[in-house]
């Protein structure tokens, strides 16, 4: 099954974040609300021998209260977006010790590089971070091994396909996908996947912000996501950005590594 998320999708996303942190966030202050209420009856009735443990519920509560508000701080307040033309072969090869490292021994890391691939141009490390969860998300689902192919190739757009696609400009663009021969998706998960905090991982393990940070990079680089699941079949997380079309790569930007060099 193919996922098209659209952008009625996104906003009810949205929609459902802040109902989410709104109602969670609330229950916690009904617990420290609640706590303080007791200490206070307490200490009007002079019973102060065990309010400690009010104190400690309530100091509780608002703890994780705070951290509620910091995940949602830092999904929100990303670093702002620094597009430039991006070496994204040179980029994905960087990474490929990371990657390693990020897979276990049990799993197969495999780069294939497009050739004569276009710039993209999008924010270099917040492609590092999309390709970086992407892996994570391939890793977690091959708990018994398997392989992982990083793919990179040019793609052209017609007007007849974007025509039949909500999200999709037609035009020039830099497929990246990650592949995975792990367990797939239902499509119950497939249509929830980019909503921020959803997750089926154990808690602890999975923010469930992965994906819905990844659609947000690429959209707001003016491209879009694609991914392809099935129970059994692995699953290919596609992202597409657009193609750079400047004459030239400014000077200043050619002489980091993960920047592309023209003739
Ligand atoms: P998290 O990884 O923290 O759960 P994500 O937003 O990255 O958050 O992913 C949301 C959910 O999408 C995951 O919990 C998982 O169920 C599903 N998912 C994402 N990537 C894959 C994948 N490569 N294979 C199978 N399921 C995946």
């Amino acid at each position: 099954a193919e996922e098209a998320l659209r952008q009625s999708q996104k906003m009810e996303a949205v929609g459902q974040l802040t109902g989410g942190i709104a109602h969670d966030f609330n229950n916690l202050l009904t617990g420290v609300i609640g706590s303080l209420d007791l200490i206070q009856t307490r200490v009007a009735q002079g019973r102060t021998g065990d309010i400690g443990r009010y104190i400690d519920a309530a100091m509780s509560s608002a703890n994780r209260a705070a951290a509620l508000t910091h995940r949602l701080l830092a999904f929100s307040s990303r670093q702002p977006l620094d597009p430039k033309p991006v070496d994204a072969n040179a980029l994905v090869a960087s990474m490929e010790e990371l990657f390693r490292r990020t897979a276990r021994e049990t799993i197969r890391v495999e780069l294939r590089a497009g050739q004569d691939l276009w710039l993209p141009l999008c924010d270099p490390n917040q492609l590092e971070n999309a390709l970086l969860n992407l892996v994570i998300n391939a890793r977690d689902a091959m708990p018994d091994g398997g392989a992982i192919a990083i793919e990179t190739a040019n793609v052209e757009l017609d007007h007849a396909y974007a025509a039949t696609q909500q999200d999709v400009k037609p035009g020039q663009y830099v497929a990246l996908s990650v592949s995975d021969t792990g367990s797939g998706m239902s499509d119950d998960v497939l249509a929830r996947v980019f909503e921020p905090f959803f997750t089926t991982k154990p808690i602890g393990q999975g923010t469930g912000l992965g994906l819905s940070m990844v659609y947000g990079f690429v959209r707001q680089s003016g491209g879009h996501v694609r991914i392809t699941s099935g129970i059994g079949q692995g699953t290919t997380v596609k992202i597409f950005l657009p193609r750079y079309l400047g004459d030239a790569v400014p000077r200043d930007l050619s002489a980091t590594n993960a920047l592309a060099t023209r003739p």
